[in-house]
């Protein structure tokens, strides 16, 4: 089977060709699928924003701004493309204006993709789009749970009459049962709410919140470790099952551009200021290295409110650090040897 990777960029100049993840091979015939371990695929809907819209061209800007990402990655000390044969899946299609119809092509397209097998790193779109996403993602894996990394809970009961929109694709989560809140965990909450009672939402169905204002407090790698506990990765059960699936049950994570605060990332549809810092995440990121993520997503991105497409490549960064968290659970699960392996070949 062959193994793909980026154009070599020492024989073509990043700035030629066509536009794809990294510059990836772009295989949109799903029977292509299984030949990579990891997909980009953009979700490129975004008719359920609140304020702003424009996370459609999410997708694109971000590719368009991931030309400079290489594969060595020196903090993890790992060579992704090693480990991952990766390609660029292109969009899942959607139809603009139109909820349901999108969300049920959104959860059949990515189902196809999780059945065909590699891990997939979804690019909003906004955040509704985690909905079905999360529907396919649980259909195939059972109740995940979930690290969110947001200024808001996305947890409201709904808007204008809607049940169904980018601040309420976790609670129809919940509801569903798609997530298990007990290893459940939000990060990076802040900003005005409309009363007391939004602030005790996550608690209410069950899952931990850790505010802004604990993470800027903490640091970033007390907070991974929070993280980690909530997701029940404890040091003790990382050691002695270090690379076998037994070791935890899947994680999915699911990260809304807007966490960052709006200096780093204005192009995006509801900012809060008092966000997280570039280095801040990435080393959250980095730190929940080893933990089994069976999928991704990055959201909310608008390149028509980005200025000098700062969001767009500090996008196409952290999508980067979600390549290198799967690039380390695939060599983990080498490395653990061939009782692993049959492991994984049985699930
Ligand atoms: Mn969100
Ligand atoms: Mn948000």
């Amino acid at each position: 089977m062959p193994h793909h990777r980026p154009a070599d960029a020492m024989t073509y100049p990043r700035f030629q060709g066509i536009r794809t993840f990294m510059r990836l091979p772009h295989l949109a015939d799903p029977g292509r699928w299984p030949e990579a371990d990891l997909a980009v695929a953009g979700v490129p809907f975004d008719s359920s924003g609140t304020y702003r819209v424009g996370a459609r061209f999410g997708p694109s800007g971000i590719r368009q701004e991931s030309m400079l990402l290489r594969p060595y990655h020196p903090e993890l000390a790992i060579d992704v493309h090693e480990h991952l044969s990766m390609i660029d899946a292109g969009d899942l299609p959607v139809t603009p204006g139109y909820l349901p119809e999108s969300h049920a092509q959104i959860e059949e397209a990515a189902g196809r993709l999780l059945d065909a097998g590699p891990v997939p790193l979804f690019l909003g779109g906004d955040h509704s789009v985690s909905l079905p996403l999360l529907r396919a993602v649980a259909k195939r894996h059972g109740p995940v749970g979930l690290v969110h990394l947001d200024a808001h809970g996305d947890l409201w009961p709904g808007y204008f009459g809607g049940k169904d929109t980018h601040g309420t694709p976790f609670r129809r989560a919940v509801e569903e049962g798609l997530i298990d809140p007990g290893r459940s965990v939000q990060v990076g909450l802040r900003g005005p709410v409309y009363g007391p009672e939004d602030v005790g939402l996550p608690a209410e169905l069950g899952l931990l919140a850790i505010s802004m204002d604990e993470w800027h407090e903490d640091g970033s790698d007390r907070t991974a470790e929070r993280i980690r506990r909530r997701v029940g990765a404890t040091p003790e059960r990382s050691k002695r099952q270090s690379g076998t699936r037994d070791d935890l049950a899947p994680l999915y994570l699911s990260f809304d551009i807007d966490v960052f605060d709006p200096v780093y990332a204005p192009g995006t549809g509801t900012p809060e200021v008092g966000g997280a810092t570039g280095r801040q995440a990435l080393r959250l990121l980095r730190r929940l290295a080893g933990l089994p993520f069976v999928g991704f997503d990055l959201v909310e991105v608008m390149p028509g409110y980005d200025s000098g497409a700062v969001t767009q490549l500090l996008a196409a960064n952290v999508a980067y650090e979600m390549i290198a968290l799967a690039a380390v659970a695939v060599r983990d699960r080498h490395a653990a040897g061939p009782e692993a392996l049959r492991h994984e070949a049985a699930s």
